[in-house]
Order: C-alpha cells, then structure tokens, then sequence
C-alpha cells in the first residue's frame, strides 16, 4: 500500500485545503473553494473519494456543491451545524471509515469557534504517525476566535487536543503562523522554543513555503492559548494587560481577548 499524502491547497488570502491521498484517490477537508483543489487533482490525476467539513464557515464549505457536480461521494460534517450536501453528521466519539485511501478518524467535539465545530483524529497512519484536522480550533502558535462559544468551551476543546499524542501532525485551516507568532512573544518573550520557531517559521514564508503542519508537541511548547496555566504566561498577562489573573481560564479569556486587538 502506498503511503499517504497529505497536501496544504492554498485558497483564498491564507486559507489551506487539506487533501489526504493514496496516489489514487483523495480526501478532501473544508474546501472554502472548488477550483484550486479541483486543478490540484487533475494536476495529480487524483479522484475525489470523500469531504470532510470541520465546521459552517463559508471559507471550509464554500466549494462543495461545485466540487461535488453531482458525484455521490460522502460528505462528512458536524452534526451540530446546518450545512447543506452534508450526508453523514458526526458528533464526539463518532468515527469515519473511509476505503479508499484507507483512513479511519475518530470525531472529537471542539466547541468554541463555532458551537457545532469538530476535529478529525487519525490515530495512525501506515508509519504510525497521528494526524488531526482541527479546522479554525488550533492554529500554529494561536486558536480561533470565539464567533458562538464560549472562552470555558474554547479551552477544553483545546485542552481535549493538547492531550493528543506529541507526534501528532496538526493541519490547521489558516496559515496565520507568522502574526500569530507576534502574539505569542508578547505573551512570552523569553520562550527560547518560541524564538527558534519565529525564526523558522520567518524563512519558510520567506521561501512561499506553508509554516504547516505543526505537531501537538511544538504547540504544548510554544503556543500561549495551550500554555494559560504558565505562570510566566500569566505574569506577562498580568503586567501587559493591568489586569488580575486569577486563574487558567481568566488568563485564556485575557489572552484571547488582547489578540483580537493586538496589532
Ligand atoms: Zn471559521
Ligand atoms: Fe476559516
């Protein structure tokens, strides 16, 4: 059996369509847009076998009725969300069974988002290696804003993905690494794993190269929004914002609404 790819489709500003294939056949998370991923598959003489769909925004479900063109493929989705041409709705706990390329995911609830918003977890792939799709929930050195849930929400679903598997490859659906990077230094200046990835991660956009995917090992170890309960996170917090950090979930709250500000 061939081993898996798993492709970043550039779309819109920094939006990425994962495509996972066999070298035959695909799979295709939250296409926002049709035709990237549509000249992306002819490009590689790939077949459309299944979407995936994290959640409703138009910038993950845009492009599945044009992608689809009436072929009967499944298309997979939060059960908690309306989303149109969705044919099986997921909630935690669920799993995916796909023939072809073989993939099994188990579904993981990450409210926060979006309310209905879920996680695609691969425990292995033919090397062993973990992978989850986490569509706006986690980002490479940040996490999504919170349109309908709540910071408590937010948290535990980030929580439910930090206690991943280290190895575990994470495909975010936004290459925002590099400003979320800004953030993160002023959160924690002196986290030398951090400062090593703001360098790396500066020379592959340099390069037009994705910052993706990260692993939840690197996120446990840079990124602030999974690193609330830090007490160095929670000074800097502190002295930034004038503000009492009482506990993990002020500090989140606190952060995440400094972000939403922070230029
Ligand atoms: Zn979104
Ligand atoms: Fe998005």
């Amino acid at each position: 059996m061939n081993a898996l790819e798993y492709v970043p489709v550039p779309a819109f500003e920094d939006n990425y369509i994962w495509v996972v294939s066999d070298g035959r056949h695909a799979v295709v998370v939250d296409p926002g847009e049709a035709a990237p991923v549509r000249a992306y598959l002819a490009k590689r003489g790939w077949r459309l076998s299944a979407i995936l769909l994290t959640h409703h925004h138009q910038d993950h479900v845009g492009g599945v009725a044009d992608l689809l063109n009436g072929q009967g493929v499944p298309v997979y989705g939060p059960a908690g969300e309306a989303i149109e041409h969705v044919t099986q709705r997921l909630k935690n706990g669920d799993r995916v069974n796909i023939a072809e390329p073989a993939l099994e995911f188990s579904v993981l609830d990450v409210p926060g988002h979006t309310s209905g918003h879920i996680a695609y977890f691969q425990a292995a792939d033919l090397a062993g290696t973990p992978h989850v799709f986490c569509g706006d929930t986690l980002f490479a050195c940040g996490c999504g804003r919170l349109f309908e849930g709540t910071p408590a929400q937010m948290l535990a679903s980030l929580d439910s993905l930090a206690a991943l598997p280290g190895a575990t490859q994470v495909h975010c659906a936004h290459e925002y690494t590099l400003s979320n990077i800004r953030f993160a230094l002023a959160c924690e200046p002196d986290n030398p794993e951090l400062q090593a990835w703001r360098d790396k991660a500066s020379d592959l956009r340099a390069g037009n190269q994705p910052t993706l995917p990260t692993t939840i090992a690197h996120e446990r170890a840079v990124n602030p929004f999974l690193r609330a309960g830090d007490p160095a996170v929670q000074a800097a917090l502190q002295e930034a914002l004038h503000e009492k950090v009482s506990d993990r979930l002020a500090a989140f709250t606190l952060m995440r609404e400094w972000k939403n500000r922070f230029r």
